[in-house]
């Protein structure tokens, strides 16, 4: 394993599972310090006392502002620095543009835009004080093209996501902080197989996609590792898409 991150310190959101879990362990073994975050605390503390290493956990549901400010804080006081933010929390919606509801659009946009805004707005700060570094926002295909026609609300905030990325990678350009979307097609988690396992959705996804295959979470989380580590240093605004050739065709 490569040790790219070395004396780093990266915060991961929604960490407690899936991508999330994945990229903590990718990053830890590349030699990053964590900060494994979640809206509960217990499954973060679990994860902190799984992975080799000096981690730290923290409860951090990323539509609260007020948490943000908080764990940033502490992040700033205990650890003296941040290197990499990963903003992975993130929540899904099946409804199409007739029947999305109005309280499901809310939830999306408020955990997967809000969310990854207020990520940046209180975690890039810190990493430039810290000297630069690396934003990794993770964002989907549905970002970028209307996958199976469902999934109206993800598909509006992942494609702010999108642009959000590219507005706050030109305003740190200069100051060391850089900024992309990382963009998974159908990626084979606990979640999305107990979901849709044996369904017609799981074979339209499989169906779909080029590679003839789902995605693995060890798989986005190498790519999350590239962009967080100094390998991708002239690298910034740009969409790296983790999708077996979804968006090829
Ligand atoms: P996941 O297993 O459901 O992980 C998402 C994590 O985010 C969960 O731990 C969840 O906690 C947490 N979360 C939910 N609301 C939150 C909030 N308000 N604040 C903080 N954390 C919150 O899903 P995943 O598949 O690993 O997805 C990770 C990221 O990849 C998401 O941004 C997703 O949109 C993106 N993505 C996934 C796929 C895929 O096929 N799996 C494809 C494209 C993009 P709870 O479990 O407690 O709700």
């Amino acid at each position: 394993m490569l040790a790219r991150l070395q004396g780093k310190v990266a915060l991961v959101t929604g960490a407690s599972g899936g991508i999330g879990e994945a990229t903590v362990r990718r990053l830890a073994a590349e030699g990053a310090r964590l900060v494994i975050t979640d809206v509960e605390h217990k499954p973060c503390a679990d994860l902190t006392a799984e992975v080799p290493g000096d981690h730290l956990p923290a409860a951090l549901d990323v539509t609260d502002e007020r948490q943000w400010q908080d764990v940033v804080g502490k992040v700033e006081r205990d650890l003296g620095r941040l290197d990499v933010l990963v903003n992975n929390a993130g929540i899904g919606s099946l409804g199409t543009v007739e029947d999305e509801s109005r309280d499901r659009w809310d939830q999306v946009i408020a955990v997967d835009q809000l969310g990854t805004w207020l990520g940046m707005k209180y975690g890039g700060p810190l990493i430039e004080r810290s000297g630069g570094g690396s934003i990794v926002n993770v964002c989907s295909i549905l970002g970028t093209v209307g996958g199976l026609g469902n999934s109206l609300a993800y598909a509006a905030a992942k494609g702010a996501v999108r642009t959000m990325t590219k507005n706050a990678a030109l305003h740190w350009a200069t100051r060391g902080v850089r900024v992309n979307s990382l963009h998974p097609g159908f990626i084979e988690t606990r979640q999305l197989l107990e979901r849709f396992s044996g369904t017609p959705r799981h074979t339209a996804m499989l169906a779909g996609t080029p590679m003839g295959r789902l995605g693995q979470a060890g798989e986005v989380a190498a790519s999350v590792a590239f962009l967080a580590s100094e390998d991708s240093g002239f690298i910034t605004g740009s969409e790296l898409y983790v999708d077996g050739g979804w968006t090829a065709q």
